[in-house]
Parts: structure tokens; sequence; C-alpha cells
């Protein structure tokens, strides 16, 4: 199904004009000093119905957010609220997206080295079977990824109901040289981490049914010698 939907061949070829169109006018006026164009900082993979984006966009209402999805209803519905959303907010979520895309395969062709300050990964596909661990969205490999197109400093976020994918995520991201645990009073002061617990529809789904969640917050970190 991926050969369904365009992928750019690298992050230039990735044109934001078209998802941040009030970032990016069409008229670039005459001065020479024109500042360089913002790029993407937050990425959320397997965005679902699009809930943390709306959730952070007034948060952080000068910072470009992407979504990435696979399902090509999902996006197209998560494209279609936030034009909603800017229709009836004007000013207001202009700085998120969403991009239909495999982010197992494909998040280098989307951005640069050091380019993301936030990742999330909210509620993935648990993937139960020992021989479909692979297909988990955190592994070492991936955060191998994950640790090239994020800046020194910058956070990664995972939830989860399913203990036994907290745990995996936990365990990826302890044993991995790039990443450290962020300290609990850093956890408690952040206004992002509350999100990750209401402002998605799977996190509201399992609030509904009172399910326990699971959460593992780390830093990108540079590499001791
Ligand atoms: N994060 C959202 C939330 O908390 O409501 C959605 C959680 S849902 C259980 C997992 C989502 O990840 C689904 O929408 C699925 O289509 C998407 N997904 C799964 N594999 C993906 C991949 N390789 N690339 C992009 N999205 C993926």
């Amino acid at each position: 199904s991926d050969s369904h939907f365009p992928v750019p061949v690298s992050p230039d070829e990735f044109d934001l004009s078209e998802h941040y169109p009030r970032y990016f006018p069409a008229d670039k006026g005459s001065g020479e000093e024109a500042p360089p164009p913002p790029r993407i900082r937050f990425a959320d993979v397997g965005c679902g119905f699009g809930g943390l984006l709306v959730g952070l966009a007034p948060l952080f209402p000068d910072t470009l957010m992407i979504g990435m999805e696979l399902r090509d209803k999902v996006t197209e519905y998560v494209k279609e609220r936030i034009l909603a959303l800017r229709a009836s907010n004007p000013g207001q979520y202009d700085n998120i997206s969403v991009v239909r895309t495999n982010s197992m395969k494909y998040i280098p062709n989307y951005f640069r080295k050091a380019q993301l300050t936030k990742m999330f990964f909210l509620f993935p596909d648990p993937h139960f079977k020992e021989k479909n661990h692979r297909r988990r969205v955190i592994s070492m490999q991936l955060l191998d990824e994950y640790a090239y197109v994020m800046e020194v400093g910058g956070i990664i976020y995972t939830i989860t109901d399913v203990e036994e994918l907290g745990e995996w995520m936990r365990s990826c991201l302890e044993k991995h040289p790039l990443f450290e645990p962020v300290p609990e009073e850093e956890i408690k002061a952040d206004p992002v981490v509350k999100l990750l617990s209401t402002a998605t529809e799977e996190s509201q789904k399992v609030a509904r049914n009172g399910g326990q969640t699971f959460h593992a917050i780390f830093r990108r970190i540079s590499l001791q010698e």
C-alpha cells in the first residue's frame, strides 16, 4: 500500500508551503535579509485522529508540528479537522499539519539531522506476538533513526496502556546510548506531559475505561566518550 502515497526523496524535497501556508507566503517580499524558513520541530508518529496536535498547537504557537499517519482515511480526517479549526479560529492552528506515510520506513526522508526537538509515540499498536515485535515503532534500530533526526536535548515521549509494551519501550530507550531518562521533577513540570494521557482519542478511550497508562520520557543526549 506504500506505493499509493508520495514520499519525498529527501527533506529538501518535502514541500512545507502546502502544509503551513501562513509560514510560507507566496510573496516573500524583496528584502535580502529574509529569515531562514522555519522547520518542523515536533513529530507525532502514528498521530491517529490528531488530538495531540490540536492540543499542542496553542501551547507552542510558533512551532511547526506534523502528524505522521499510515491510514489514508484517518489522515484525510485530520487534514479536514485542521482546516476547519483554521477557518473558525483565524490565526491559530496554522502550525500543525499531517502527512500520510509509513514512519517506520521514511523518517529520514522528512527530517534532517538534529531537526526535531520533540517526538511523540502515543498509544502505538502493541504487536503482542514475539515474531511481530519487529513491527513495533520503538526498537533499537528505529531509535538510531530517531536519534539522528533529533536535536541533542530533544525529548521523546512514549505512552501506552499495554504494560508489556510500556516496559519494552522503556527498556529499548534505557539500552540506547543516545537517550537518558528525563528526571521525574522535570516530567512533572512539563506542560506537554498532561496532554499525553488526555489529548488523543486513544488516551480518552483508555481514561473512559479506567485503564492504567505507562509512560517513558527520554532525552536525546550526545554520545559519552
Ligand atoms: N496516537 C494516536 C492516539 O493516541 O490516539 C493513535 C493511536 S493508534 C492505536 C496507532 C496509530 O498508528 C494508528 O492510527 C495507525 O494507523 C498508526 N500507525 C501504525 N503504524 C504506522 C506506521 N508505520 N506509520 C505511521 N502510522 C502508523
